[in-house]
């Protein structure tokens, strides 16, 4: 699992605010924060972080649904900054998105057949009107869908029913990449491992890559094979799946992990309280990001110099000046 599909190198999105009789920019919200990340083929890469901390910004990034600011994004070496319109629309086939909210990103007006004929149509790929049909009834079968879904609505589906249809439009023209942006966070618990593991099923046979952003550690255990954690733009941990839920070495991950609950008593762990709340993206704080929230006995370092993101120990990389 060590070739590398998706890179990024320094990545960096600020909202520009703008304001005045001119409408300058007067400020910026930092939405990611020199994210530099490997993403390796077939593996699910969990990311984790409190709502508004960036992490669906950074997916958008990797598809480059939006542009970065500064820093690069690679595809298999490739610098996806540097595509053409027409080498972006070929590379746009290999990476795809599940959204959060499958009925928002599903087209009211549209029966399930123009929705999952509508991808191939636009990559020009499935042959003609009867090969795309049968196609369409190949990805409802991988989904676990009824062939007579074809002729329905999205809003005649239930949430999971509906979070499938945006499985199968995703995987519909064969990509090797795809953001998962709380594909599960709007469903019932009871459907959300279904969910789950439809999407390991289509992984192992079909040597998917995932991104799957949550804010839920709880969810990102169960999938990822590793797991990135992200505060206020910037990525603070990243190890394996069960490193992190072993031995987790940033501050913020030990509270994010103290908070999840635990059936046996013997088993938990003393929640840690962050105080505060997360500060404001348009104006971080000095030095290491979390310091106003830090539970740590803290070094002067920690408001003036920024922690490095740094390997401590084999693939388990931490940003604090105290590990
Ligand atoms: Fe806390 Fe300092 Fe480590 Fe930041 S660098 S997490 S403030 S101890």
């Amino acid at each position: 699992m060590n070739e590398v599909l998706v890179k990024t190198i320094n990545l960096v999105k600020n909202f520009p605010i703008k304001g005045g009789l001119f409408s300058r920019e007067v400020a910026s919200v930092k939405a990611v924060q020199n994210v530099s990340l490997e993403i390796y083929k077939g593996e699910t890469l969990g990311l984790v972080g409190e709502s508004g901390c960036g992490k669906s910004t950074l997916g958008r990034l990797l598809l480059r649904l939006i542009e970065p600011t500064y820093g690069s994004i690679s595809i298999r070496g490739k610098n996806l900054l540097e595509f053409s319109r027409k080498q972006l629309r070929q590379a746009r086939r290999q990476m795809q998105m599940i959204f959060q909210d499958p009925y928002a990103s599903l087209n009211p007006r549209m029966t399930v057949e123009s929705i999952l004929d509508e991808p191939l149509k636009v990559h020009n790929i499935g042959g003609n009107r009867k090969a795309r049909r049968e196609r369409i009834f190949e990805l409802l079968n991988l989904v676990g869908l009824r062939p007579d879904s074809i002729y329905r609505y999205p809003h005649e589906f239930s949430g999971g029913q509906r979070q499938r249809i945006g499985i199968a439009r995703s995987i519909a023209v064969h990509p090797e990449f795809i953001v998962a942006d709380e594909p599960i966070s709007a469903l019932d618990v009871s459907i959300q491992a279904q969910i789950i593991n439809l999407m390991q099923d289509l992984q192992e046979k079909f040597g998917l890559t995932y991104l799957f952003v949550a804010h839920d550690l709880k969810v990102i255990e169960y999938i990822s094979d590793r797991v990135a954690v992200m505060y206020l733009g910037k990525i603070v941990e990243l190890t394996f799946s069960k490193e992190i839920y072993k031995n987790p070495l940033h501050p913020y991950t030990q509270a994010l992990l103290s908070a999840i609950p635990v059936p046996d008593p013997k088993a938990r762990k003393q929640r840690i309280i962050l105080t505060g709340d997360v500060p404001n993206p348009i104006d971080p704080p000095s030095g290491c990001c979390f310091h106003p929230r830090c539970p740590l006995d803290k070094v002067e370092a920690c408001k003036s110099v920024e922690p490095e993101l740094r390997e401590v120990a084999p693939g388990h990389w931490v940003a604090c000046h105290l590990v």
